[in-house]
């Protein structure tokens, strides 16, 4: 997958921005969601992979945020790699213009 410069999700455009640190108090994150500056920080310094779970996590924040779901953040966490790893496994989902090499429409 691509990281973008930011993700629109329903009327707010969340900037992804990268921090070489962190931090919620004591704990280290790999990301944050900002509602409010509708920002996504992603930890600098780690792996691709890492980065792209990281954003799958916070994009789902995003959505529970806006769609009111009332998802718990373990809940959030598996979704997020779940959904992680369903990019991953099926690019062709998003692929632009793929139905022209495809095969389901035929
Ligand atoms: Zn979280």
């Amino acid at each position: 997958m691509n990281i973008p410069k930011s993700v629109k999700i329903l009327y707010k455009n969340y900037k992804i921005e990268r921090r070489e640190e962190l931090h919620d108090g004591a704990e280290e994150l790999y990301g944050q969601i900002q509602y409010l500056e509708e920002k996504i920080l992603l930890r600098e310094g780690v792996s691709v992979e890492q980065q792209e779970a990281t954003l799958c996590h916070e994009m789902l924040h995003g959505l529970d945020d806006m769609y009111s779901i009332g998802l718990k953040e373990k809940q959030v966490e598996k979704l997020g790699n779940a959904l992680y790893m369903l990019i991953r496994d099926n690019p062709e989902i998003f692929r632009q213009g793929g139905e022209k090499h495809g095969n389901i429409n035929h």
